[in-house]
């Protein structure tokens, strides 16, 4: 039977940890043949929450589940990692300026970073879920530097999901059988959803627009004005409708990253964000989401796409702010 694989949480106390732990105990990312092992990292006001977590799993009997430790160390939470979800962060509050967020986010993300170099496992594969996530995964990955940089990534699968949504409620179509829609940029109000090459079936996703909305003027102005501020700000159409944040969408949405990450994507592309090689003009070195497939345990950059003026000129404003954040890290001195 195949060997245990050893997931690392951390914020595992908190509530998208909480709607990760259940799904990842019963296979979700791995498949009903491979045993988990689970390492739950907290600060020490989460660790309650992490055990009393751990308690619950144990009653859940899942025949996959192997092993539950509760850990406030990150050395020891990361020993041994194979995968690893990085969920807690330092939210932003009240007055609380940019520089401040990106510096007690440094102060999580750089240890972390440093304890995966130390002792995670040689095939450690990381996603970053809390925010700023495209920046604290820049941060990790700096301070990891025998790890090979296209281990870390950052989520912008949930963006990715909601635009399916979207697009499958207005064009009256299944999510499952749209293909080849994009994210691009910063996982923040900023990103660039894209359906310039997205299909259905085969047909253009924007062709099934203008059939639908009454021409290709309507269909631009729908994409402009209502899809893409939707999608970006889908966050905050959430917490004023359910009261608080997105929390089983957003671990929905991590488990599909790994799950694609480990076992591949088969139908076209999904959206992540990956230190960038340079392509589409995105600076190297920046976490930037792209279009990607996953091949043989890794994530690739799909190539050579054609992209309108206005595409452009999208992803240059996002990734001109996720380079903002990088100075901004850089000049405090956390990478
Ligand atoms: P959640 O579990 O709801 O959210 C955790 C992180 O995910 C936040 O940074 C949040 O960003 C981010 N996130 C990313 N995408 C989304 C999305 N679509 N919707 C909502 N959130 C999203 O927060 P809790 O406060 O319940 O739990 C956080 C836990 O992390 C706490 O238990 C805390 O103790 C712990 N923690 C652990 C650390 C560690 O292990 N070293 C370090 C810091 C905290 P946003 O703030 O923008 O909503």
């Amino acid at each position: 039977s195949a060997r245990p694989v050893t997931i690392t949480i951390t914020g595992a106390g908190g509530q998208i940890g909480y709607a990760l732990l259940f799904r990842i105990a019963s296979g979700a990312i791995l498949g009903p043949d491979v045993p988990v092992r689970l390492n739950l990292l907290e600060i020490p006001q989460g660790l309650r929450a992490a055990e009393g977590a751990a308690l619950e799993l144990q009653d859940a009997a899942f025949p996959l589940l192997r092993q539950v430790e509760v850990y406030d160390d990150a050395t020891k939470a990361f020993s041994g990692a194979n995968l690893a979800l990085l969920v807690g962060a330092r939210p932003r509050t009240a007055g609380m300026e940019r520089g401040d967020l990106l510096a007690a986010n440094g102060g999580i993300f750089g240890p972390q970073g440093a304890a995966i170099n130390a002792g995670a496992a040689d095939d450690v594969r990381v996603v970053v879920v809390g925010n700023p996530a495209n920046t604290n995964a820049l941060i990790a990955a700096s301070h990891a530097p025998d790890v090979p940089a296209g281990r870390f990534t950052a989520l912008t699968r949930l963006d990715h999901n909601r635009a399916l949504g979207q697009l499958a409620a207005t064009l009256g179509s299944t999510v499952g059988s749209l293909r080849d829609v994009t994210i691009w940029g910063n996982h923040s109000a900023t990103q660039f959803p894209d359906v310039s090459h997205a299909t259905i079936d085969g047909e253009s996703v924007p062709n099934l627009l203008s059939a639908r909305l009454g021409g290709a003027d309507a269909a631009r102005e729908w994409l402009v004005d209502s899809f893409i501020p939707r999608v970006a700000k889908r966050g905050a159409e959430i917490i004023e409708v359910r009261g608080s944040s997105s929390v089983a969408s957003a671990a929905s949405a991590a488990i599909d990253h790994m799950r694609d990450w480990v076992q591949g994507t088969q139908h076209g592309w999904t959206s992540a964000a990956v230190v960038s090689d340079g392509s589409y003009g995105v600076p190297e070195g920046l976490v930037s989401s792209f279009p990607v497939e996953s091949v043989e345990g890794e994530w690739r950059i799909v190539q050579g796409l054609d992209l309108s003026a206005f595409a452009e000129h999208r992803i240059a404003a996002s990734v001109g702010e996720l380079a903002e954040e990088r100075d901004a890290v850089r000049e405090l001195g956390l990478i």
